[in-house]
């Protein structure tokens, strides 16, 4: 069998919670055996002019160093601020620099550089997410004819979108230099065809194969999977329920995610509010969790979100707080997945609203996690990867406050026997959707 060779953005050295790409692939490489090679994690003052390698996985570590000033370019700027709002939808959170799109190709001609010594004839290569779209142009220009597959972990953008990039054209160049370009979902992949139409830079072939800017490669939706079996296992295992009971023994509505302005955290809150508003009944009866800690601060967009979420959860307490009841706790910090499994356990809600969203993989923790007995119900943005599958949540436009405030209400009140019919459709899509079967999915057709 072929060694996997998967590059990503960063390699997971120590322990990292956020993210759902680092628990996908550690899963998928220790099953198969490779090499996982990516950025150490912090820039350094002389990077190193050679891969380094970290020994104590069940497979190959491989990290490379960035200068300040190359992180500063190329994941802050051009990944962070360029690519990561236009995907999302938000191309007025773009800020575009000549410098940083200058920096993203630099360095990954770097990588490209660093990893060719290290590659062997019959490697097949899986590069991860938007970071890396060159990646694959930069190794076939170093003479490496190897299959080269590709994965974005978020959405692709449809034409209106990649028609505000400083370099339409150049984002097919990249993406036909791989041999298999994979979506999370249907949505991603008719967005490739339409807007790499626009720029005439495709022509459909049969099946699932498509010449892109003059080469002929294929195309596919793999829907990520979370490691269920392990999730409900530490789901059951969780911490004893009673301690983490609030005074007034309100049912729990939970959120988790990172403060990111894709999430739809403030939307969410408004209907919250909206919710209290309409509903006095549900006073002491609904209690708020929502988890989000800090993802890149240093890009201006992320200071504005949590600034507004915090001053929104402010303001719902104070109108509707009592002496026993707090609506909303908000907790600005990452907690280890072990804990989460036992608070997605307890709530009645999971709620999952992002505006826009590649899969969205707490949707599929919250349905592993449920006591099948007594599930909860997952509430769950149309605009999530994951609402293509996971069509028995209740789906909701995450922009309509009138429509999200109606489903947390029509949540509190469905009858067990709903919630246990929804949940096992759920969580049968989920099980048998899993990481394994994304990653045997993928390498299967990449070949
Ligand atoms: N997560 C975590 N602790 C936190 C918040 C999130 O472990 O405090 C994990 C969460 O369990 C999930 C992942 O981070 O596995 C987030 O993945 P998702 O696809 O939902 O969103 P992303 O952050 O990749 O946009």
């Amino acid at each position: 069998m072929a060694r996997l060779v998967v590059v990503s953005n960063r390699l997971p050295l120590g322990d990292n919670p956020s993210g759902g790409l680092v628990v996908a692939l550690e899963d998928a490489l220790r099953a198969s055996g490779g090499l996982w090679v990516g950025f150490s994690g912090e820039p350094v003052e002389t990077p190193g002019d050679a891969l380094e390698f970290h020994p104590g996985a069940r497979f190959e570590r491989a990290s490379f160093d960035l200068s300040a000033t190359d992180f500063d370019a190329y994941y802050l700027g051009y990944s962070n601020s360029v690519l990561w709002p236009l995907c999302h939808g938000r191309a007025d959170l773009m800020r575009i620099q000549p410098e940083h799109l200058d920096g993203y190709r630099r360095v990954n001609a770097r990588i490209a550089e660093l990893l060719v010594p290290h590659l062997q004839p019959d490697d097949r290569i899986w590069v991860q997410d938007y970071q890396l779209f060159p990646l694959a142009s930069e190794l076939r220009r170093r003479g490496v004819t190897a299959p080269i597959g590709h994965f974005l972990h978020i959405p692709f953008p449809g034409p209106a979108d990649c028609a505000a990039l400083p370099n339409p054209a150049e984002l097919f160049d990249w993406l036909s230099q791989y041999d298999l370009l994979g979506f999370q979902a249907r949505r991603d992949l008719s967005n490739l065809t339409e807007s790499a139409r626009q720029l005439s830079r495709i022509e459909p072939l049969e099946g699932d194969r498509i010449r892109l800017c003059g080469r002929d490669l294929r195309a596919g939706v793999f829907p990520i999977g979370i490691d269920t079996a392990a999730f409900i296992d530490e789901a059951r295992s969780a911490p004893d329920e009673d301690r983490m009971r609030s005074l007034t023994g309100a049912q729990m509505m939970i959120g988790v995610d990172r403060l990111d302005y894709s999430k739809g955290i403030p939307q969410r809150f408004r209907a919250f509010q909206l919710l209290l508003e309409q509903n006095p009944d549900l006073h002491e009866k609904i209690s708020f969790l929502q988890i989000a800690p800090p993802t890149r601060e240093s890009v201006e967009a992320y200071r504005d979100i949590r600034e507004e979420t915090e001053h929104l959860a402010g303001r719902i307490n104070g109108q509707f707080a009592t002496v026993n009841w707090t609506p909303i706790r908000f907790i600005h910090r990452p907690i280890p997945r072990n804990v989460l499994a036992g608070l997605y356990r307890q709530a009645r809600i999971g709620l999952v609203t992002p505006l826009a969203d590649g899969m969205n993989l707490v949707a599929k923790e919250y349905v592993a996690a449920q006591d099948v007995s007594d599930p909860g119900v997952l509430i769950l943005s149309r605009f999530a990867g994951a609402a293509e599958t996971m069509t028995e949540a209740l789906i909701i436009n995450p922009h309509d406050p009138t429509e999200l405030a109606e489903a947390m209400a029509r949540a509190m009140q469905m009858t067990a026997n709903e919630r246990r019919r929804r949940h096992a459709v759920l969580l049968r899509d989920v099980s048998e959707h899993d990481v394994g079967w994304w990653s045997a999915e993928y390498l299967a057709t990449l070949g």
